[in-house]
Parts: C-alpha cells; structure tokens; sequence
C-alpha cells in the first residue's frame, strides 16, 4: 500500500486520544507534509455494491446492466464498463428478460416494478443504511405523518426514498428551504435524511425547523450513515492545520463533495475535489507546507495513492495518517445474488 516515493506514519492524535490531533512530523528538509485523513475511501455499503456488480459478471457473464451509475465514482464505473457491465439510466434501456443491478443509492418503488414488467432478473445494491431510510419512510408513512426529508434535490437517493411515500413526504434542502414548508398536523411530524449529508449542516436545518415546529420528531437513529459522518469527523481535526485540503471523489458523489466543504468550514485555506492525481493544479501547492487528504466514500484507495505519489514528486513526502475511528462494518451481498451464487456452486 506505501508507493514509492512517500512513506506514512501513524496517529491517533495527541496522546494517543482518538480524534485531536496535535501536528505531525514536518519534513526539516522541505517544511512540507500531508495529512492523510482516516478514515477515508471505501464505505461497506460501496464495497458491497462493487462487489455485486463483480460477481454478477463472474456468474451470469457479461453484459449486466446497471440502473445509474453503481456508486459515484468515475473510475470504478469505468473499471466495471471495462469488464462488461453496461450503465443506463432507466430500466426501458435494458433488454426484456436481462439481468439489471439497482445503484447503492436506491430506487423508489416504481422502478422494481417497471423491472417486473419487463421481466427483469433484478439484484437490488442499495445500501442496507439507505434501505433503513426507506422503511422508516413507510413506517411513519402509514401512521400517518408529514415526513420533512433533508436532502439535495434530484440525489437519486432522494428520489429513491421521496418514492417510498410520496403523499408524505416534503424535501427540505438545506436550512434556506425550511420556510417553504407546510404540514397538516404540526403534532404529527418526523424529520428524515439522506445517508450523505454534511452533519453540520443537518443541524443546523433541524435547528430551523424545530424554531417553526417545536414538536418535530427525530428518526429513531441517525439517518447520517456512519461513514459520512466519520470521514467529516477527521477532515474536520486535520483542516485546520492545512494550507490545502484535496478530497479525491467525483463531483456527482454527495460525500466528497461535502468532505470539501467541512474541511473549508472548519478551517483548510483551500479545499479541492479531484476524481485523479493528475488534475491537482501545482498551483495549490505553491505556498502549501501541509496539505491534508481524504477521499470519499466510493473512491478506491488505489486513487488516494495516486494522489500520495503526486504529492511526494513536489517534495511533500511526509505522509502522516491521522486516525480518528477505525472501521470494521461489512454488509453481505444481496440475498438474490448469494442464492444464484450457492446453486452454482452446488452444481459444480
Ligand atoms: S455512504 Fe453510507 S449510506 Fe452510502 S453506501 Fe456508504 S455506508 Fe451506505
């Protein structure tokens, strides 16, 4: 995992405390160093998502569709592309009795049944923690709430949970959209997310809402997956250190692009979002001694090393890895995908 040319330390943070960090190792030589935000990369949801799209080649063969893109990320959408999977943006693209994959970002209910119509084989990737929005969806749904779902308008998960429930459900994007809403019963109403929001801001949206409907629920548990809310929580402790902070994600992924903004709001003097190495501009680096890196949650650690290599040709060699959680979540694959997979297996 260490490239060439670059070598990395370890911290947990002062003292060995999870989550403060105190500075790292300068190199004496050049003033310049990086802080590597961990955690970073791949979220279990991601891996799984990944992997489906993996083994639904390996046992069906290529080509398998894929219903938007699997995670967004442009180079692993390239790299399935590579090995036979096709990406369309609507079921109706996809050849009648094919094989279809649903994205990690989840789909509303319409769109399992365009694939029956279709006679779809249909694997649904959405992450188990996007699944966990939609039936709390459902559940107040049918009991019968005005649910305010905090989300960036058009997100396909958005879509995908808005579909759920949809007579119930109002988008709340951001703390500017709280004044546009209105509710039947202001003793009757929930407030939702999506999984990939900035934590900050989410608080300070509900803050506002609950200034206009002191009554509103909360979810049972944090819609916020835990991934997003980690990768935010060390490029907050390393930002404020950073003359540049480079996030590696695509301008699509919800996460990464929020992963710029906590590292500007809590302090980075600059903050950059690339999908590779090679379109860091070198004048970022111009005045930088350190620079801080993240990368968001569908982006392969391959692209982080990347960046690490870059980073060390222009003297920034001293890597510091700065550890504030460590992650160990895996999910399994899809139910409809495992079962195909034990019968081929069985079969020899
Ligand atoms: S970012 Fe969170 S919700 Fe999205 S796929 Fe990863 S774990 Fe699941």
């Amino acid at each position: 995992m260490i490239s060439a040319g670059w070598g990395v330390g370890s911290s947990p943070g002062a003292g060995g405390r999870a989550g403060t960090y105190d500075g790292g190792v300068t190199d004496l030589r050049t003033g310049k160093r990086v802080l590597l935000a961990k955690p970073r990369g791949y979220c279990a949801g991601v891996d799984r998502a990944v992997q489906t799209v993996e083994e639904a080649l390996k046992l069906y063969g290529a080509p398998i569709y894929v219903r938007k893109q699997i995670v967004h990320n442009k180079h692993v959408v390239q790299t399935l592309e590579a090995q036979g999977a096709i990406f369309v943006e609507e079921n109706e693209e996809v050849p009648e009795g094919a094989t279809v994959i649903f994205s990690a970002h989840g789909v509303a209910p319409e769109v399992y049944e365009q694939a029956r119509e279709r006679s779809l084989k249909a694997i649904d990737a959405t992450c188990p923690l996007v699944t966990k929005v939609h039936q709390e969806a459902k559940r107040f749904a049918a009991e019968d709430y005005d649910i305010l779902l905090i989300g960036h308008e058009g997100h396909e998960e958005v879509i995908g949970t808005a579909g759920e429930a949809p007579a119930h459900i109002q988008l709340v994007d951001g703390p500017d959209g709280v004044d546009k809403i209105t509710v039947r019963d202001p003793e009757k109403v929930v407030w939702l997310s999506q999984t990939t929001l900035s934590v900050d801001e989410t608080l300070e949206t509900v803050a506002r809402l609950k200034t206009r409907l002191p009554l509103l629920q909360s979810p049972p548990s944090d819609d916020i997956c835990y991934a997003t809310s980690n990768r935010q929580h060390v490029v907050k402790e390393i930002a404020p250190e950073c003359d540049v902070v480079i996030v590696v994600g695509s301008t699509n992924s919800s996460n990464s692009v929020r992963l710029v903004e906590v590292a500007l709001d809590a302090g980075a003097r600059a903050g950059h979002l690339v999908d590779f190495a090679h379109e860091i501009d070198d004048a970022w680096l111009a005045d930088a001694r350190t620079v801080g890196v993240s990368s968001g949650a569908s982006v392969p650690e391959d692209l982080v090393n990347d960046v690490l290599t870059h980073l060390a040709a222009r003297g920034f060699d001293d890597v510091e890895e700065i550890t504030t959680a460590n992650e160990r979540l895996t999910f399994s694959l899809p139910q409809e995908l495992k079962r195909d997979m034990k019968a081929a297996a069985s079969r020899g």
